[in-house]
C-alpha cells in the first residue's frame, strides 16, 4: 500500500497528540504532510522537529512568526503559514490523502469542510462541525465522494457495530450512545450549583481538552453527540438513546430488530478509535492497554438525569427544531463554557445561557455555510450578553 500523506488539524491538542503517537508507530504507512494548530508555537515546533512535515500552520499570526524563527534556528526547512484560510487550502492539496480534523469548536468547520469538499478521507473528531452544519456537511461528503470516519469514541463504536458495507441502518432499531456521566454523576443539585472549573475538568475516565471536559460535566457533550449521530448515520432523533455507563468500557451499542445488541468495548483510550479510522478497513496496533474483563469485573448502567443535566434536553430540542438551531446551541455553549472557565459564569449558568440564547431569536434554515457562519457570530453575541447579565446578577 502506498504511504498515506496525512494532515493533522489541531495537532497540539489531546486528539492531535494521540494521533501523532499512533502514526509514529507505523512509519511505513503514514507520512505527516502538514500540522496545524491554534497558537502554541513551542509545542508545534517540537512536533515539526519530530514528525518533519512539509507545512506547519498556526491560526495566530504572531505565534506563526515565532514558530518560523524557532524552526529557522533549528535548521528545519518546513514551510510555516498563518491563518485558518491556509488550512482550508492545504487540506485540499492533491498530495493529501487523509485529514485528521481535531480542531476544537466552530473554528474547525471551515477547514474540515474543505477536506470533505476535496473528497479526502476525513477522520472526524471535531463534532462541532457536524452539530453546526450536519446536513450540508454530509451532503458535501456524498457529492465529493469523501470518506468520513468518526473518531468520537461513541460514533466510532456505532460505526463498528452497524451493518457492513453500504447497508445504512438496515435492521437497526436503536442507536445507544454510552455516557460516563462525567465528574458530577453522583453530585446533588446543590453541589453542582457550586461546581468550580477545576472540578469540572477533572474527568473520571478520559483525559481530554478543557472545552470537551466541561461539556462532559454538563452532559452537553452527550447532547452534541446525539446530534452528531443523527447527521452522521442518518438516524431519526427518536432512534438515538443515551445510557449512562460509568466505567466507559462499552463505547456504544447498536440494537437490531431481532433483539441482538452489538457493542464495541475497549480501554478508554482515544488511540483505539484513531487507529481504527486511520487503518480502516484494516487494523493496526494502537499502543493501548488491552481490556482485562476480569480486572474490570463489573459494568453498570443507569438512565441519564435531565433534571440535573438540562443540557442534554436542550440539545435534543435543538436537534428536533433543526435548521440553524443546533448551530445556535453550539455557539452559545462555546461562549458559556469559556465564561465558566474564566470564572465569570456559574456551572448551572451554562445551561441557562444556552436556553436564553435559543429562546432569543428564531434561527434561519441552514441553507448554506455562509448563513450558518453568520448565525454563529450572531448567537455568540447574544450568548455573551446573557453571560454578562448572569454574571452581574450573581
Ligand atoms: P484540545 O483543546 O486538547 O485541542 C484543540 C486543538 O485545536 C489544539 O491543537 C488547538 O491548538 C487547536 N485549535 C484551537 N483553535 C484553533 C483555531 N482557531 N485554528 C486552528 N487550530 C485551533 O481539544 P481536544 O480534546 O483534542 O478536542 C478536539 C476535538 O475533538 C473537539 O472537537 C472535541 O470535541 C473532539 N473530541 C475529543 C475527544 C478527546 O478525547 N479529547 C474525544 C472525542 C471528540
Ligand atoms: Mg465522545
Amino acid at each position: 500500500m502506498p504511504v498515506q500523506n496525512l494532515v493533522v488539524l489541531g495537532s497540539t491538542g489531546s486528539i492531535g497528540q494521540s494521533t501523532l503517537d499512533v502514526v509514529a508507530r507505523h512509519p511505513g504507512r503514514y507520512r505527516v504532510w502538514a500540522l496545524a494548530a491554534g497558537s502554541r508555537d513551542a509545542e508545534l515546533c517540537q512536533q515539526v522537529l519530530v514528525h518533519r512535515p512539509r507545512h506547519a500552520v498556526l491560526a495566530d499570526e504572531a505565534a506563526a512568526a515565532r514558530l518560523r524563527n524557532r524552526l529557522r534556528d533549528a535548521g528545519s526547512d518546513c514551510e510555516v503559514h498563518a491563518g485558518n484560510a491556509v488550512m482550508a487550502q492545504l487540506v485540499a492539496t492533491a498530495e493529501v490523502d487523509t485529514v485528521m480534523a481535531a480542531i476544537v469548536g466552530a473554528a474547525g468547520l471551515v477547514p474540515t469542510l474543505a477536506a470533505v469538499r476535496a473528497g479526502k478521507r476525513v477522520l472526524l473528531a471535531n463534532k462541532e462541525s457536524l452539530v453546526m452544519a450536519g446536513r450540508l456537511f454530509m451532503q458535501a461528503a456524498r457529492n465529493a465522494n469523501a470518506t468520513v470516519l468518526p473518531i468520537d469514541s461513541e460514533h466510532n463504536a456505532v460505526f463498528q457495530c452497524l451493518p457492513a458495507g453500504n447497508a445504512g441502518l438496515a435492521g437497526v432499531r436503536r442507536i445507544l450512545l454510552t455516557a460516563s456521566g462525567g465528574p458530577f454523576r453522583r453530585a446533588s443539585a446543590e453541589e453542582i450549583a457550586r461546581a468550580t472549573p477545576a472540578q469540572a475538568v477533572a474527568h473520571p475516565n478520559w483525559s481530554m481538552g478543557r472545552k470537551i471536559s466541561v461539556d462532559s460535566a454538563t452532559m452537553m457533550n452527550k447532547g452534541l453527540e446525539v446530534i452528531e449521530a443523527h447527521y452522521l448515520f442518518g438516524a431519526e432523533p427518536a432512534r438515538i438513546d443515551v445510557v449512562v455507563h460509568p466505567q466507559s468500557v462499552i463505547h456504544s451499542l447498536v440494537e437490531y430488530v431481532d433483539g441482538s445488541v452489538l457493542a464495541q468495548l475497549g480501554s478508554p483510550d482515544m488511540r483505539t478509535p484513531i487507529a481504527h479510522a486511520l487503518a480502516w478497513p484494516e487494523r493496526i496496533d494502537a499502543g493501548v492497554d488491552f481490556l482485562d474483563l476480569v480486572a474490570r469485573a463489573r459494568l453498570d448502567f443507569e438512565a441519564p438525569d435531565e433534571a440535573r443535566f438540562p443540557c442534554l434536553r436542550l440539545a435534543r430540542e435543538a436537534m428536533v427544531a433543526g435548521g440553524g438551531a443546533p448551530a445556535v446551541l453550539n455557539a452559545a455553549n462555546e461562549i458559556a463554557v469559556e465564561a465558566f472557565l474564566e470564572g465569570h459564569l456559574s456551572f448551572p449558568g451554562i445551561a441557562g445561557v444556552i436556553a436564553e440564547t435559543l429562546a432569543a431569536f428564531a434561527p434561519p434554515p441552514a441553507s448554506d455555510i455562509d448563513t450558518l457562519l453568520a448565525l454563529d457570530v450572531e448567537a455568540r453575541a447574544h450568548a455573551a450578553r446573557f453571560c454578562r447579565l448572569a454574571g452581574s446578577a450573581a
